[in-house]
């Protein structure tokens, strides 16, 4: 482990540095430099991002930025720290996690977070060696902004550098590290840390911290008798019902969700066995480790307040009386159900509240199950049919045409008293035409281990505009190829 901080500092990059976490008390980090990474080479980059951070485009392309996003390099005005959390996984309590194998690199004057993902052993790491696989890196970069242009609240993806250095899975592989950005990279464990120590004081200060830094307005309120601390749960509660109801709406299942992967600003974070969902198949299981199926798509929405109702006892000793605690959590189950019909509704074409659109969406949903429907493209040739007046490319899809021409009709009543024109341009504007599946993300991912980044680069752009059409590119638009269901993801990254 290297305890010390590199003296090599790399040119200018021009972005200024304000290292605000690394403020905090020694309680919440580890201050230490990235183990260097040997010969890398790019594997991916993000111009996009690069430009919003207000990244030096030349310096991001230059062997500088290469060293600097592998590790072997420090910036000068970061501050490089792992930071100590706890967790519950699988429903079990796991006690300290941390940042085993990622490292805060410092925090933009702007207020971004760059952090590096792979970068090497730290006090945090267990029985793990710091690194992650070219694979999980390349999935987490692509579907990071995939899911950013799916307008999905997420983690962002600046680069990925690739290394020959071999790192044992279940069979040989070799690293890389993802360096990725997000205004912050708390979790609902780091505040479980705390409170399972006594820690109130730290447990005070990483409350206030994330009030003052990111919840300005939970200072304000006059709800819950101007407690902060609720008025804090209840707008995260707020966010992660909004997040979950997303990932609902546009079939993603993220595969570990775990305590120490929810984000306290109800950001998509951790992509690791992640799935959006080819056929619709509600108990559809993505990681292949979680053999209960706890994490199993359609029980996302109640894992989610699970790990709510964690965060919940956490902050309690803040907070105050347990009922408090939970009217502040009671904001998810309200919020959770509408954000999700909201989001129906507009697949549906529906620009408000219809009666009978709940029904006419679960009979649809339940009519995709029955036929082993592709989520996506069902949702896809939807909006082309209402566009253009064409019903015959959805019935195709389906086996039971007669139970399907009798939701179709429901369908249209529904839209009846809609301009077909604008309901038309809602969905295709709603309804993805590309998303990151497996076995998309497997190509990239095995033409990248033969030196190929075609593939890789071809998939930045679709999803970085997944609702256009792309024409040229129906391929990446198709049902899945037979080999994609033997695609067998797990924990192992
Ligand atoms: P995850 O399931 O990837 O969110 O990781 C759970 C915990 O294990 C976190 O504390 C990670 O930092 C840690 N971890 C996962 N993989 C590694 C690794 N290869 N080396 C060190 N720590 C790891
Ligand atoms: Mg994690």
């Amino acid at each position: 482990m290297n305890l010390h901080v590199h003296d090599a500092v790399a040119a200018d990059c021009g972005l200024a540095w304000n290292n605000t976490f690394s403020a905090l008390s020694p309680a919440f980090f580890t201050r230490l430099a990235p183990t260097p990474l040997p010969a890398p080479h790019w594997v991916g980059r993000n111009d996009g991002l690069a430009q919003e951070l207000g990244l030096d485009l030349d310096w991001f392309h230059s062997d500088a930025a290469l060293q600097v996003f592998s590790g072997n390099q420090r910036l000068a005005g970061t501050d490089p720290l792992a930071s100590v959390y706890s967790g519950h996984q699988f429903g079990v309590w796991a006690g300290q996690l941390g940042d085993g194998r990622a490292i805060l690199l410092g925090e933009t004057a702007a207020g971004t977070e760059v952090q590096l993902k792979g970068s090497g052993l730290t006090p945090y790491s267990r029985m793990g060696d710091g690194r992650a696989v070219l694979r999980s890196s390349i999935r987490e970069f692509l579907c990071s902004e995939a899911m950013h242009a799916l307008g999905i609240a997420t983690t962002r993806a600046l680069c990925v550098t690739g290394s020959p250095n071999p790192v044992r899975r279940e069979t040989i592989e070799t690293s890389a590290v993802v360096t990725r950005t997000a205004p912050s990279f708390i979790r609902f464990g780091h505040f479980e840390h705390f409170a399972s120590r006594n820690q109130l004081l730290e447990l005070r200060q990483l409350a206030d911290y994330v009030i003052d830094r990111h919840y300005p307005a939970c200072r304000k309120s006059s709800e819950f008798q101007g407690n902060a601390y609720a008025t804090l749960l209840q707008a995260v509660s707020e966010r992660t019902a909004t997040l979950a109801a997303q990932w609902q709406a546009v079939g993603f299942c993220h595969g570990v969700l775990n305590t120490d992967n929810m984000s306290i600003l109800g950001l998509t974070i951790d992509y690791g066995p992640f799935q959006f969902l080819d056929a619709f198949v509600p108990n559809h299981i993505c990681n292949h480790s979680d053999t209960q199926g706890r994490y199993a798509f359609d029980r996302q929405p109640n894992v989610v307040y699970w790990n709510l109702l964690r965060l919940g006892q956490a902050l309690q000793p803040l907070i105050g009386a347990p009922a408090v605690v939970m009217a502040a959590l009671d904001s998810y189950r309200t919020r959770f159900p509408a954000e999700f019909m909201a989001l129906m509704r507009a697949k549906l074409g529906l620009s408000s509240a219809q009666t009978g659109e709940a029904d006419v969406m679960d009979n649809g949903l339940r009519l995709l199950v029955e036929n082993g429907v592709d989520y996506t493209i069902f949702w896809r040739r939807l909006s082309h049919a209402v566009a253009q007046h064409n019903f015959e490319p959805v019935r195709d899809l389906f086996a039971d045409r007669a139970a399907l021409d009798v939701w179709l009709l429901s369908y249209q009543e529904l839209l009846a008293l809609t301009d077909k024109g604008l309901a038309a341009d809602l969905m295709l504007k709603t309804n993805p035409r590309f998303i990151l599946r497996n076995h998309l993300g497997e190509q990239a991912i095995r033409a990248a281990q033969q030196g190929d980044l075609s593939e890789l680069q071809t998939l930045q752009t679709l999803l970085a505009r997944p609702f256009d059409e792309h024409p040229g590119f129906e391929a990446y638009a198709d049902f899945p190829p037979d080999w994609a269901s033997t695609i067998s993801i797990s924990c192992s990254s």
